[in-house]
């Protein structure tokens, strides 16, 4: 993209899923390593990024509560593996020359910072992509509200959700083809509708702090930038 971005400082929220590739678990190497070249694309037009990486590539609380397990501690499990997808995340990122810093809101201080906002908020100032881990460190919620939250501590100007298809359509596009994908949608259109962007609790959170959500396809190469600038395909969804 020849464009100028549209924002100055903001986050991507990516699925635990985006980095299985083709696997059925875990992370694919090739996809991490693409993922990572998306973000320094970005780092390099200037913008300040911050990260929040899901962890349903490994584990996730509900299924471990499915199988009877404690639900806090399914929870607690799956904010460990978001640490897991986050390290790789940031051997990935700085192998291309990016730096990074990993702070974990469940304190990890042997393979992570703390989370400690104000220090944060420094890191990207420096050009340093930080990449926020185990979540909100509270078992009952998700990374998507994660990513929601920090995206509000850290005055961001937009949140970036990169999923499996580029943006928000009124059916599953996978298996109803001819489902209509929307431009633009409204916080209260999503959550009366129940669209399934975000959970409910990351919507509100936009909403309440005005932060618009850019729903976009990571699988594309070079569509990051681009929905930073304002092309390509992608939904946003604002008041
Ligand atoms: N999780 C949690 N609190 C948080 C964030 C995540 O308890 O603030 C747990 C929850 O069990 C969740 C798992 O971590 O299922 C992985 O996160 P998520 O399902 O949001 O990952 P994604 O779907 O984005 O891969």
């Amino acid at each position: 993209t020849s464009g100028k971005p549209e924002y100055r400082r903001v986050l991507l929220k990516i699925s635990g899923e985006a980095l299985m590739g083709e696997r059925e678990y875990g992370l694919d190497s090739a996809t991490v390593q693409r993922i990572a070249e998306e973000v320094r694309t970005v780092h390099e037009m200037g913008v300040e990024l911050c990260l929040v990486i899901g962890g349903g590539n490994i584990f996730r609380g509900l299924s471990g509560a499915a199988q009877g397990m404690d639900r806090s501690t399914a929870d607690y499990m799956g904010m460990l593996a978001t640490v897991i997808n986050s390290l790789a995340l940031q051997n990935a990122i700085e192998a291309l020359g990016v730096p990074t810093r990993v702070q974990s809101a469940i304190p990890m201080s042997a393979v992570s910072e703390p989370y400690i906002r104000r220090r944060a908020i420094r890191h990207m100032e420096k050009g340093r992509v930080v990449i926020f881990a185990a979540g909100t460190g509270n078992p009952f919620f998700t990374t998507d509200t994660a990513a929601a939250l920090r995206a509000s501590e850290m005055n961001c100007s937009a949140l970036f959700k990169g999923t499996k298809v580029d943006g928000v359509y009124d059916a599953d596009p996978v298996k109803v083809p001819e489902a209509k994908r929307y431009d633009r949608l409204g916080y209260l259109e999503v959550l009366s509708r129940d669209l399934g962007v975000m959970d409910h609790s990351a919507i509100s959170l936009a909403r309440e702090n005005r932060i618009p959500v850019l729903v976009f396809s990571i699988a594309k190469p070079g569509a990051f930038a681009e929905v930073l600038c304002g092309e390509g395909r992608y939904t946003i969804v604002s008041d």
